[in-house]
């Protein structure tokens, strides 16, 4: 099977790198976690991490205007089929994020990955596998697993 090329890397490469990048960082996330060890902590962690990173987005909207959302309906017309879907599908964003807001989000998505990580560590939950899981279900459903 000859693999997809993206950018002079192999598919199959990313994706070993990818395995033991995920591997390595939940190595380290279990023994990072001092002063979360409670499930508790690490669920509250987890949500304000998520709520911390929704504050970021939407202060470089609000703060720093980098980017915009203009949001409205979305105009879909009906005579298209389920595969063009996405071409008539807006993100409601507009402009760029400046370096200091995408350094800030990135910080904030980093630390959902770490309670991410921890929560499996914490359920006995490979965090790699769930990732290759998800990227099967995606390669598989393609467009159509409605998310
Ligand atoms: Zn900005």
């Amino acid at each position: 099977m000859k693999e997809k090329e993206y950018r002079g890397v192999s598919t199959l490469k990313k994706q070993n790198d990818c395995n033991k990048l995920c591997s390595s960082f939940q190595k380290e996330v279990r023994y990072s976690l001092v002063r979360h060890q409670s499930i508790l902590d690490v669920l509250s962690k987890f949500q304000e991490t998520n709520a911390r990173t929704n504050r970021a987005i939407i202060k470089a909207v609000t703060s720093c205007g980098c980017i915009q959302i203009h949001a409205e309906k979305q105009k879909i017309p009906e005579d298209i089929s389920f595969s063009e879907l996405k071409e008539y599908l807006d993100d409601h964003l507009e402009g760029q994020l400046c370096q200091n807001c995408q350094d800030i989000i990135e910080d904030e998505l980093g630390k959902v990955m770490f309670y991410t990580s921890a929560l499996c560590e914490l359920l006995n939950l490979d965090f790699r596998e769930i990732l290759n899981k998800e990227l099967n279900r995606i390669k598989t459903l393609g467009i159509y697993n409605l998310r």
